[in-house]
């Protein structure tokens, strides 16, 4: 069980605050504190449940002004949805991405913007009298005080009338214009007694292990490094996770620690079974996929299976406008691709892209799947 803050050495003036995904997977934030320099490493949303959700709407922990720097490991809500809160509390320094990682945030902040907007208009249409009586503004109440100790076990139990969006689009711009772009194992300066460098994880398109070197002001050095969320060896498109050697103090994601998974091929296997039987017998697979990430997962595989005639080309349509574009992304930034992919480009094939495959934009587009001419 993670304490909800550590000194790191009681010699040394490093201490590390964990402000989520501490007893629970979802909202991960760690503030770093090296002498009078606070450095934020991820900001994420809080999901799942009414009471996480609720949490979103607790003030930050710390001053937003009085933070020096975020990092961000990568693009996934979990991670990033809360930047743009912390933007409009008053945070105005720099955010350290990848520029992938960059490119899926913009993707995944407006949509989060444009969702909660749609979410309180419709709260609104409903409660007209409430929300003219300006309920929506209504605080956080923590039904039942817990204790630390009772906290680390379980989240509290909050409730909230709050139906204000958190954040709106003209938030996100101002968060992605606070973004400095950093590149992949270069030692980047953060703040006074403070350098980082980002390496490959292996998740999602941008996504990074963060090596943080920290002094201070006393000249003591330490070395942290925070995991985030971490790919498996040898999935497609991307590079493998770094493997790193040293550090003295090492924040792992731990979601999925407690399970052995099957290898990944038996999975490819699996999915090859079904579309034979999904081709034989006339019918339709609908696959259930993250849009960042996963989804250009599945297309490369389902485009490798083709290439290779393990399974017949049936059309292919990605119903999702998010992962479209998380798509277009990932062929933006060919540095990230592992070897394999790299050499299928070079050798002309489009692996990233399924043969004839469709985007569906729009509502309309999705609906007009079911009229599309079967095989
Ligand atoms: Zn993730």
């Amino acid at each position: 069980m993670v304490p909800a803050s550590c000194r790191i050495l009681p010699a040394m003036a490093i201490s590390l605050q964990f402000l989520g995904a501490a007893g629970g997977v979802t909202g991960s934030q760690f503030l770093l504190t090296v002498g009078d320099r606070r450095v934020l490493v991820d900001c994420g949303l809080f999901q799942g449940g009414m009471d996480e959700i609720a949490r979103n709407r607790m003030a930050f922990s710390y001053d937003p002004d009085g933070v020096h720097a975020v990092l961000l490991t990568h693009a996934h809500n979990d991670h990033i949805g809360r930047l743009p809160a912390l933007v409009r509390a008053g945070y105005a320094g720099p955010v350290f991405a990848t520029d992938a990682t960059t490119d899926l945030a913009q993707i995944v902040l407006l949509d989060s913007a444009k969702l909660q907007a749609h979410a309180a208009a419709r709260w609104a249409r409903h409660h007209p009298e409430a929300a003219q009586a300006g309920e929506s503004e209504a605080a956080v109440n923590e039904i039942e005080m817990a204790t630390i100790a009772e906290r680390a076990e379980r989240p509290p139990h909050l409730r909230t009338e709050t139906h204000a969006p958190l954040f709106d689009e003209k938030d996100v711009r101002r968060t992605i214009g606070l973004v400095k772009p950093v590149a992949y194992s270069t030692v980047s300066p953060i703040v006074p007694g403070v350098e980082a460098t980002f390496h490959d994880a292996g998740h999602i398109l941008g996504s990074a292990i963060i090596e943080l070197r920290a002094r201070d002001p006393d000249g003591a050095e330490m070395t942290i490094v925070f995991s985030g969320d971490l790919g498996r060896p040898n999935t497609p498109i991307l590079r493998d996770p770094t493997p790193l050697t040293t550090a003295d103090v090492v924040v792992v994601e731990s979601t999925y620690g407690d399970r052995e998974h099957s290898p990944g091929s038996q999975a490819v296997d699996e999915l090859m079974g079904v579309v034979n039987d999904v081709a034989k017998e006339g019918g339709v697979l609908l696959i259930p996929a993250f849009a960042i990430g996963r989804t250009q997962e599945v297309i490369w595989v389902l485009d490798d299976l083709v290439r290779r005639g393990r399974v017949p080309r049936l059309p292919l349509f990605v119903d999702s406008p998010m992962a479209c574009e998380a798509n277009d992304v990932y062929l933006r930034h060919p540095d990230a691709y592992d070897a394999e992919t790299a050499a299928l480009l070079a050798s002309g094939d489009s692996t990233l892209v399924y043969p004839g495959q469709e985007c569906t934009p729009s509502v309309a587009a999705s609906k007009a799947i079911i009229g599309s001419p079967r095989p």
